[in-house]
């Protein structure tokens, strides 16, 4: 038999559960081992800092698939069990309890974990990753706190977003000058400062956290780089995550910024990686890439999938990303590179529905709609075709002024 006959897939989440339905819907029959250390059957995580944290959805409804389609996988299932080593040789994952698991291929697919901040082991100070991190976040937000949200990327973003919703009085803190600044720029950062503190958030931008203020162990309150003190006595910390790859440390497995992988997501032979954990090099924009995104973790997996199988595929996709934050649905797809041009391409910034385009290297590197699902996606082919900078046809120069003016970041991230 050629190909692998004992799969391990380690992380038992989107790009995990993913990988392994798509290992069997193209006919792999061998062994598939599914580890992941949470209790939970595989759930959805967008979810979380929206619906779940809003209320609207009951926890069930974010299952990512039921026991019933579960058991149908023909997949040992080692649900609470970590990975706590890899022998690459010996081709074994450890887990913790001392068992290990064989295997003749491997998919790392174990996402990221939450950054913490110095003196965030207060009682309330939150960080949300988890199903049992936005239930435990609601019910704290329910006792009606004055919240501070550390972090304006997305995350922090939308939870302050859920949290004004809620009626709370919200401040939303970032060292950097304007809300997303890393991913979409200081000029759309802006619209989305304006958009919060349209609903009543107070938006502290341009002074990071110097310390916690501790009241017999629970949090009171924040005091910024530029010594103003703000009352909080609920924290949230979204600064931002770390591949989950400490279980890979004495591997001997190339890993930085993630498990570095080649353009077909393969680590080493037999070795693969896919969803926020791995980091591959994307040869539609000829560059190294990890992605936070729920979307890159379906894909990512299914390419892991036909590879590990023999498609001998090159994992090229255009990224795609959404928050949601009010009323607002903000999309992208394509890269946002900090010295980035920035054009409008569809409808009017002061209207909030747009779509923006980014031009980097003479190119269409990515486009971002506000509101604007149907001509975003129209507009998306720019980046497919890595059409020539300005795309002229689509301009609407009279627009770019309606878009603040503060000049591109000078560093990217993701989201
Ligand atoms: C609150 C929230 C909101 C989001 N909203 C959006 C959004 O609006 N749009 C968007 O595009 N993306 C969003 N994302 C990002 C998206 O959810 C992720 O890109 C996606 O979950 C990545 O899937 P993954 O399987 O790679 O990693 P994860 O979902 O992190 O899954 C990895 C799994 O591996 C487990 N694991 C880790 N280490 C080990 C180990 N050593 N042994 C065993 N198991 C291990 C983890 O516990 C976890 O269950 C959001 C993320 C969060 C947290």
């Amino acid at each position: 038999m050629t190909g692998p006959h004992r799969i391990a897939v380690v992380g038992a989440s989107a790009a995990g559960l993913t990988t392994a339905k798509a290992l069997r819907s193209r006919g792999y029959e061998g062994t598939l081992t599914l580890i992941g250390d949470e209790q939970h059957l595989p759930y959805d995580r967008p979810p979380l800092s929206k619906q779940i944290l809003a209320g609207t959805w009951e926890p069930d409804r974010t299952a990512l698939c039921g026991a019933g389609e579960l058991g149908a996988l023909g997949a040992d299932l080692l649900l609470g069990r970590s990975a706590v080593g890899l022998d690459v040789a010996g081709r074994q994952v450890l887990l913790d309890g001392g068992d290990r698991i064989g295997f003749d291929g491997l998919v790392i697919a174990t996402g990221v974990t939450p950054r913490r901040l110095p003196g965030a082991g207060l009682a309330g100070i939150h960080v949300l990753r988890t199903l049992d991190d936005a239930l435990s976040l609601r019910l704290h937000l329910l006792g009606r706190p004055t919240v501070a949200v550390v972090g304006a990327g997305f995350l922090g973003a939308e939870v302050a977003a859920v949290a004004r919703g809620m009626g709370l009085d919200v401040t939303l803190i970032d060292p950097l000058p304007v809300p997303m600044y890393r991913q979409f720029g200081a000029r759309i950062g802006e619209l989305i400062g304006q958009l919060h503190t349209d609903h009543g958030v107070t938006v502290r931008c341009g002074a990071g956290v110097r310390r916690f203020l501790d009241t017999e162990g629970r949090v009171s309150g924040v005091e910024l780089t530029d010594g103003s003190v703000l009352v909080a006595e609920l924290v949230v910390v979204a600064v931002g995550a770390r591949p989950a790859i400490d279980w890979l440390a004495d591997s001997g497995l190339p890993h930085r910024d993630g498990v570095e992988c080649d353009a077909f997501c393969q680590v080493i032979p037999g070795i693969y990686a896919a969803g926020d954990v791995a980091s591959w090099h994307n040869n539609h924009f000829g560059t190294r890439m990890r992605l936070e995104h729920r979307m890159n973790a379906t894909e990512q997996a299914l390419a892991v999938a036909g590879n590990m199988l023999g498609a001998a595929r090159e994992f090229a996709p255009v990224p795609y990303f959404w928050t949601d934050q009010y009323d607002a649905r903000i999309q992208a797809y394509g890269i946002f590179p900090a010295d980035a041009d920035i054009a409008v391409l569809h409808g009017r910034p002061a209207d909030r529905t747009f779509v923006v385009g980014y031009g980097h290297q003479g190119k269409v590197a990515g486009v971002l709609g506000w509101n604007s699902p149907r001509e975003l996606r129209t507009l998306r082919q720019l980046v497919v075709d890595r059409t020539p900078w300005p795309p002229k046809a689509s301009l609407r120069e009279a627009a770019v002024a309606e878009l603040p003016d503060q000049g591109m970041p000078t560093t990217t991230a993701r989201h």
